[in-house]
This record gives C-alpha cells, sequence and structure tokens, in this order.
C-alpha cells in the first residue's frame, strides 16, 4: 500500500507542534510528523539540525517543552510543565531504540543486552524472555554469539544485537539514530540488510540517516529538516527526486 492509500488510517504516531530548547538554543520549532502503521519514515538534514532530538523526545529520553504525541490505542500526551511521570512512561514502552554508537552494555553478554529490559523493566518471565532473544539472535545471524560479549564483536555485529535489543522489547516503533554511520564501510550492508528487512515485514519506523540512497529505497515518507524546523515532507521518491525547497535541493543533491 502506498503512503496515499493509508491516509484514512488511524496514524500509529502522531506529533503535533513538538518544541525543544537546551538553554537558549531553540533545537525544535513546532515539529509536525505522522507515521502510518506499517510505514517507514526518514527524517534526514544537515547535522545539528534537530533530528536525533526528535527521536530522544519520543523515545522519552529527552522531555520537549510543549506539543502533544500520541501512539495509535494510547493517550494523546501533551507536555509542558504539568506532564505527569506516568504520562512519560506511557509514551516510552511504545517505541525502541537501535543508537548510532550501539550502546550495548560492556560488562553484559550479548543475551544478558537483549534480556535486560523485558525482564528487569517490562518484569516478563525470564525463560521466555531468553527465548525470544535466542530467536531473535538466530535470525540476524548471531545465535552462536549469545555469551560473548560486545568488545568481542565486530562493530556490524555489536549494531545487529543493538537492533535484536530494540525489537525484544516489543515496541510499536523502531526508532534508527543513524544506524550504521559509525561502522567501517564494508560492515554497513548487513545492518541496512536487517533494516530493509524488518521494514518488509511490516515494521513502522523511524530512521534518521545520512544514507539517501537507502532512505530511497526503504522510506515511504522523507520529512527533510533544517535549522529545528520541518522544511519539507512528503513521499520519498517526491522529496529525493525532485524537492520542491531549495534548502532541500541542495541537500539532496550533495548526498545522491
Ligand atoms: P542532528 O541529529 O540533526 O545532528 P541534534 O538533534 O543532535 O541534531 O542536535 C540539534 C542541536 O541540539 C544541536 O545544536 C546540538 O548541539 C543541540 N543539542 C543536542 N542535545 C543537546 C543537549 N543534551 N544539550 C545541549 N544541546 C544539545
Amino acid at each position: 500500500m502506498s503512503p496515499t492509500d493509508r491516509r484514512g488510517e488511524t496514524p500509529l504516531l502522531s506529533v503535533s507542534g513538538l518544541n525543544k530548547s537546551f538553554g537558549a538554543n531553540e533545537v525544535l520549532r513546532s515539529i509536525d510528523l505522522r507515521v502510518e502503521p506499517g510505514q517507514v519514515l526518514a527524517l534526514i538534514g544537515p547535522s545539528g539540525s534537530g533530528k536525533t532530538t526528535v527521536l530522544r523526545c519520543l523515545n522519552g529520553l529527552e522531555q520537549p517543552d510543549a506539543g502533544t504525541v500520541a501512539f495509535s490505542g494510547g493517550p494523546e500526551v501533551t507536555f509542558g510543565p504539568k506532564t505527569t511521570r506516568r504520562e512519560k512512561e506511557s509514551l516510552r514502552s511504545r517505541s525502541a531504540m537501535v543508537f548510532q554508537g550501539y550502546n550495548l552494555f560492556p560488562h553484559k553478554t550479548v543475551l544478558q543486552n537483549v534480556t535486560e529490559g523485558p525482564i528487569q523493566v517490562q518484569k516478563r518471565p525470564r525463560a521466555e524472555a531468553v527465548a525470544d532473544a535466542e530467536r531473535l539472535l538466530m535470525r540476524v545471524g548471531l545465535a552462536e554469539k549469545r555469551d560473548d560479549y560486545p568488545h568481542q564483536l565486530s562493530g556490524g555485529q555489536q549494531q545487529r544485537v543493538g537492533i535484536v535489543r530494540a525489537l525484544a522489547q516489543q515496541p510499536s516503533l523502531l526508532l534508527f539514530d543513524e544506524p550504521t554511520s559509525a561502522l567501517d564501510p564494508e560492515l554497513v550492508g548487513d545492518v541496512l540488510t536487517v533494516i530493509k528487512e524488518l521494514a518488509e515485514e511490516g515494521w513502522t519506523m523511524v530512521l534518521v540517516t545520512h544514507e539517501l540512497a537507502f532512505a530511497r529505497e526503504v522510506a515511504d515518507t522523507v520529512v527533510f529538516m533544517d535549522g529545528g524546523v520541518v522544511v519539507e515532507q512528503g513521499r520519498a521518491e517526491d522529496v529525493l527526486r525532485a524537492p520542491r525547497e531549495d534548502r532541500t535541493q541542495q541537500f539532496v543533491h550533495r548526498l545522491l
């Protein structure tokens, strides 16, 4: 189904009027986003434009100053001084993040890294969490690495563990923050293949990436940010092949 066909559906995620400042630095200004179920949204833009901060706000790692965030089937959370802890937590469990630098616990094994969230935070039975982790590790070709420590793995393997850790949390939405930018070029392909397979399986994702060719391949929607605002958004092929705004044109033509 193309994104246009999905317009009538309830979005899996809607974000409206999101603002965030760090001191006097207004990093996000009135960000609106909508992600339909099963859709991949690629967030592109120059360094410092606020892309990572958007993901961190969605995942509860930063608190927006204002704006609303709602996942389908959950409450609409309005951010401001009165936002309750409970409201923030209701959002946190809906998404899981794959970080640029993998962010694995160095002193835990692969299996412990993957099962930590399900067991400690979600309070799922250990046996069930371990069985799930083993199944997911097998699927990314890392079943034999379950008892290794992160430093024994290549960057590409560590990032595949990062992806498995996110999947093990059973989120509605996967957030990827430049998942391949710390990798040696020869290791990028394996990680992109896993992300592409997840997209084809119907996972809903927001992906921050500089790999525009990859964005064109997997994304339904592309959002171009610059200076903390959304400059342009639309169908991936339109924004990447025929951007309307000058700033988008300059950025896309430099990278594609
Ligand atoms: P991008 O992902 O597009 O490179 P970021 O969201 O990382 O952009 O950063 C946007 C702006 O917010 C930058 O000016 C950055 O310096 C600032 N910023 C991000 N995180 C923090 C923080 N924790 N404290 C202060 N400033 C921050």
